[in-house]
């Protein structure tokens, strides 16, 4: 692929960094805009050396201009605990900073990729959840910062490319995990990792019967790549993971791939927490000949060794 110039928001972030690096790897310039919400210098401290790499601190809830091919919006906090604690300002960034990206794709006629979320189908009723679910959303719920605030985003998004013929794509991402997650990100595979190493109880919300399906970080943002790269807009396309796990079959796999000897403690479980969550991926498998090809097994492990290699 010819060299581009590409802006990653978010890019100091879990996901945002290993996109940068991906993106610089493949012989791209990148602009990474982050205000550090939940990111850090050090995810991208490898890449500040780099002559294509470009930092900027910048608060996408602020307009901005910069002349970028491409653009991955990743910018938002995505941790329910971190989500949560500032309600209003995860509705700005999910709505304003959405606007403020879009604004600047149309202005520089850049092609613009939104990460949106498996929370758009909230608490689903549907399941495997496919892109024509029109999800279960609690709108005043603990969630609804998060789940409306992406869903105004791809809304917004439709909106830009029907009125503005903006290029977009929209990525509604399930659960993602892998090194880089920040130690207190509150996420359920970085808290039992953290939990398992120190040989800590290891908190499982409810009776743990809930689902989610994990995706390794390497393979999404292979998703991302080949999505924001296909010819035509196939609309939101579900990237994640179909293999699906209890939150209970989670905790004793963690246990036993670190040779823990934590033990399970109940904790209740939030409010409005989704019951169950699996993706159909056959849109992302026709349209972007994507699947993931990391199984959670080998994932966890890697993420393991990350653990292992951080101060936690
Ligand atoms: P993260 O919290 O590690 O990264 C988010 C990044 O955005 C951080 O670097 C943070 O500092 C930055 N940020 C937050 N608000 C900002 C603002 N106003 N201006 C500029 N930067 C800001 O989370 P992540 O897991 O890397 O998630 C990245 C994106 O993917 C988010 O949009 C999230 O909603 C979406 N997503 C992630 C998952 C997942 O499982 N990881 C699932 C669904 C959707
Ligand atoms: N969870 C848990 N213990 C934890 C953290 C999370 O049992 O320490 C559960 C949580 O209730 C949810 C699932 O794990 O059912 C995934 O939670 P996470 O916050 O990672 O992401 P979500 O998919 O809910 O946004």
């Amino acid at each position: 692929m010819p060299k581009k110039r590409i802006a990653v928001t978010g890019g100091a972030g879990f996901l945002g960094s290993h996109l940068c690096e991906r993106l610089i790897n493949d012989g791209h310039e990148v602009v990474c805009l982050d205000n550090f919400f939940t990111g850090t210098r050090r995810n991208i401290e490898r890449l500040l050396d780099n002559h294509n790499f470009e930092l900027v601190r910048h608060d996408v809830v602020q307009p901005i201009v910069i002349e970028v091919d491409q653009i991955y919006h990743l910018a938002c906090p995505a941790s329910p605990v971190h989500y949560q604690r500032n309600p209003v300002r995860t509705i700005r960034t999910a709505v304003q900073g959405t606007l403020n990206m879009l604004d600047m794709a149309r202005e520089v006629r850049a092609r613009i990729l939104i990460a949106s979320t498996s929370e758009v189908y909230g608490d689903p009723k549907e399941h495997p959840q496919r892109e024509t679910y029109w999800g279960h959303v609690n709108p005043t719920g603990p969630r609804a910062c998060y789940d409306e605030g992406k869903r105004c985003a791809e809304s917004l998004t439709v909106s830009y490319k029907q009125q503005y013929g903006v290029e977009t794509r929209i990525a509604r991402i399930f659960n993602t995990y892998g090194p880089r997650m920040h130690p207190n990100d509150g996420r359920v595979v970085s808290n039992f990792i953290v939990q398992a190493l120190r040989n800590d109880p290891i908190t499982v919300y409810g009776d743990g019967q809930q689902t989610r399906s994990f995706c390794y970080v390497t393979d999404l943002v292979e998703a991302f790549i080949r999505l924001m790269n296909t010819e035509s807009d196939p609309g939101p396309t579900n990237l994640g993971n179909p293999r699906e796990l209890t939150v209970l079959e989670l905790a004793k796999m963690t246990i036993e791939l670190t040779r823990s000897s934590s033990t399970l403690v109940r904790e209740p479980l939030p409010a409005d927490d989704p019951v169950r969550r699996k993706p159909d991926i056959s849109k992302a498998e026709e349209v972007i000949k994507w699947r993931p090809t990391v199984s959670i097994e080998e994932g966890i492990e890697k993420t393991i060794a990350y653990f292992k290699s951080v101060e936690i």
